[in-house]
């Protein structure tokens, strides 16, 4: 699990990626989610009981540590909080060339495993998105509120559209 000693260890999700694609397209944010959202976030425990069962379900198959700003559909559905560095934008330098992590050897680099869930499943272009810095004052709200009430909006970017400041820091010409 992600969570067992407090700190991030490289998870591996515990469904198949194609799964997972396909499940979220059952929870895919639509009028009833938004609303279904507004109204859990209205009545405090039942806000409270909700994010406990995301956090049980999701800690379960993803090692998901409650940032409230899920990556997940944009990582081959493997969460980058449980990256030791928590990196939300790739490996770093110390993964090893047979795809272990620097911090925790004996376990497999998430983004190697991400790589290999989202190209395994036609969705390897998604990694080439620009993840947000995650916004703290997120950690341990719902998700999936968050999502179905549209601020998951710009949680990430494709570098292409992105402002000439981004191109030019990203070394890209401008458009
Ligand atoms: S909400 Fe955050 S910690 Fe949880 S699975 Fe998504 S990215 Fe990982």
């Amino acid at each position: 699990m992600g969570t067992d000693s407090g700190w991030p260890r490289p998870t591996r999700p515990r469904l198949g990626a194609r799964t997972t694609y396909t499940l979220h397209g059952l929870l895919a944010a639509n009028r009833f989610y938004r609303r279904l959202a507004r109204a859990i976030e209205r009545r405090h425990g039942l806000y409270r009981w909700f994010t406990a069962a995301e956090r049980a379900t999701k800690e379960e198959l993803f090692g998901c540590r409650m940032c409230g700003q899920c990556a997940l559909p944009a990582t081959g559905y493997t969460c980058p909080m449980t990256c030791p560095k928590q990196l939300r934008n790739g490996p770093c330098g110390g993964v090893s060339t047979s795809g272990q992590c620097e911090v925790i050897p004996e376990l497999r680099c998430v983004w190697v495993t991400a790589y290999e869930r989202a190209e395994g499943s036609g969705h390897g272009s998604d990694l080439d998105l620009l993840q947000r810095p995650v916004d703290h004052r997120e950690w341990g709200r719902s998700s999936w509120v968050n999502y179905w009430q549209g601020r998951d909006e710009g949680l990430w970017v494709d570098p292409a559209d992105g402002p000439p400041l981004l191109r030019r820091e990203l070394g890209l010409s401008p458009r």
